[in-house]
């Protein structure tokens, strides 16, 4: 029966590349921030109406967020688009593939009627950049039901999982007394000192913090004259580890270098950790075994996640939908080898033929999948142990 599907779902999607190729473009073109994603989310609506699927915006109590509801029983797949920008470099980590991707494969599997052997939830999921979409709409119940999510994410190679780890935010706020830099400095708290103070401490734990772990910042206020000592000064970092509780143990001693600056200073350090943390991807290895084989029925040719150098670890809030449901989020190749995410090439790529072509290939490996999962008891249960003993995040030697 699968074959027999994944037939016609190949069909459709085919049949709608061009669409989906002028959304992915049009997505490109107009990139926007987190939570503002409104003329992307605006699109995605629209396309999925005028093939029959109602879709609801706000969603989970985002404004930009989308959720459609398509089949009416069985095996209850969550099918994910992102789709916003970064600041400057644009879609330089090609979520208006992603987009597409999710989009093409919830059309896929719509066209099948009442052949779905299932039910699909599609949810568009703004600010995956910073914002954690994914964690608000969780909240909301985005997630509630589902026996599995999936995504796919465009890369240099085509990978079932990438290594994905832990991060938390935090803005840094230092408050101090400002005087006259020149005739009377002593009667001055130098704000900005006391942050740079804890940027330099950050700088030398770095040295000597594990593998996998990452700290980087910006000072967004370094104080407004240059004969005026700061009064106030604000950084934004971000604290990565391999796990949450490898993410709590790095966080207190960040936490304690911004004390030490405010220490050092005179100052006052306000130091606010944002309540979104994204957890660690824990991929489904079953599931992820099954996107690979559809992926590589269509050409595709995969590389091993083991190869993947824990020093390209980024993060995603995929990884809190990976601790509420079995998850996947593969890698799907169209930049040379060695473009970097979030740089100007990145978006030059996301906008390529190859792009397009990840995009379309993207849903229809995503709707091949929910195919096999929804159809193959075997490989639901396989999933459901996996998800249950809590699958290794991944062999990496952390
Ligand atoms: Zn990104
Ligand atoms: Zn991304």
């Amino acid at each position: 029966m699968a074959g027999e599907l994944k037939r016609k779902i190949r069909a459709t999607i085919e049949s709608l590349a061009p669409e989906l190729v002028g959304i992915c473009r049009d997505i490109h073109s107009n990139p926007e921030l987190g939570f503002a994603e409104f003329r992307a989310s605006a699109t995605l609506c629209e396309v999925l109406s005028a093939h029959g699927i109602p879709a609801r915006r706000p969603a989970y109590g985002l404004e930009t967020g989308i959720a459609a509801e398509i089949g009416r029983a069985g095996p209850y797949v969550g099918v994910i688009s992102e789709y916003d920008a970064l600041p400057d470099v644009g879609h330089a980590c090609g979520h208006n593939i992603i987009a597409v991707a999710g989009l093409g494969a919830a059309l896929g599997l719509a066209a099948l009627g009442d052949q779905l052997p299932g039910r699909i939830r599609y949810l568009g999921t703004p600010a995956e950049e910073g914002g954690g979409g994914k964690e608000l709409m969780a909240r909301r119940g985005a997630f509630d039901q589902l026996d599995c999510a999936m995504m796919v994410h465009p890369s240099t190679e085509d990978l079932p999982a990438f290594p994905l780890i832990a991060n938390a935010r935090v803005t840094v706020r230092y408050h101090g007394r400002a005087s006259h830099a020149a005739s009377s400095p002593e009667a001055g708290l130098n704000a900005l000192d006391g942050l740079v103070a804890a940027y330099q401490s950050i700088a030398a734990l770095r040295q000597h913090i594990p593998a996998g772990h990452r700290i980087h910042g910006i000072i967004t206020d370094g104080g407004s004259a240059p004969n005026v000592v700061p009064e106030f000064a604000e950084g934004e970092f971000v604290v990565r580890a391999p796990d949450i509780e490898r993410l709590n143990a790095l966080r207190a001693r960040v936490h304690a270098c911004f004390e030490a600056g405010a220490l050092a200073t005179g100052t006052r350090a306000e130091i606010d950790w944002n309540d979104i943390v994204y957890a660690d991807m824990r991929t489904n290895w079953p599931l992820a075994g099954v996107y690979q084989r559809n992926a590589e029925a269509l050409g595709r040719v995969f590389e091993r996640f083991e190869d993947v150098p824990l020093s390209r670890a980024a993060s995603t809030d995929m990884g809190n939908v990976s601790y509420l449901v079995p998850s996947i989020h593969p890698m799907i190749g169209m930049a040379p080898k060695g473009t970097v995410h979030h740089h100007r090439d990145f978006a030059t790529w996301s906008a390529s033929d190859e792009g397009m072509k990840a995009a379309v290939d993207g849903a229809l490996a995503l709707a091949m999948t929910a195919v096999d999962f929804m159809t193959d008891d075997g490989l639901r249960a396989e999933v459901r142990a996996a998800f249950r003993t809590g699958v290794p995040v991944s062999p990496l030697p952390m």
